[in-house]
């Protein structure tokens, strides 16, 4: 059995961080490292898929419940417009694998791909 990842663990109450949201299969944490006025995360509260491709291939109905959690956080602690992101392998800056969206909204800048 390889080790529970973070959000698991956060899920758990094993590590201190505020779930600010939760629906039935997903929950949602401020990023520790926020690179946006408001950058949140939502995360499966399973960790079964460790990336988008696979939680699409897997589950789409879970997939979609994370982009309507998504829309809702953005439209509470932004104006409602927000940039989704999944890091998607360590190439691209994955660092948990436990499927999770990025959720950045707030004073974005415009035309950027970058958060
Ligand atoms: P990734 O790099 O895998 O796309 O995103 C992982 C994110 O999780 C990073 O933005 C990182 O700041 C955040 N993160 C890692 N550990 C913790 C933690 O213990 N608490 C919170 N709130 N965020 C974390």
């Amino acid at each position: 059995m390889s080790e529970s990842s973070v959000f698991t663990r956060i899920l758990r109450g094993e590590i201190p961080s505020e779930i600010i949201a939760e629906t039935e299969n997903a929950f949602a944490i401020r990023d520790i490292a926020p690179q946006a006025p408001v950058h949140l995360l939502v995360i499966p509260k399973s960790e079964q898929y460790r990336d988008v491709v696979e939680l699409a291939a897997g589950d789409p109905a879970l997939l979609a419940e994370l982009v309507g959690l998504a829309n809702s956080l953005a439209a509470e602690h932004a104006d409602g417009d927000f940039r989704l992101i999944f890091n998607t392998g360590p190439g691209a800056g994955q660092t948990v694998f436990h499927v999770h969206a990025h959720v950045l909204g707030g004073g974005l800048s415009e035309g950027s791909l970058g958060g």
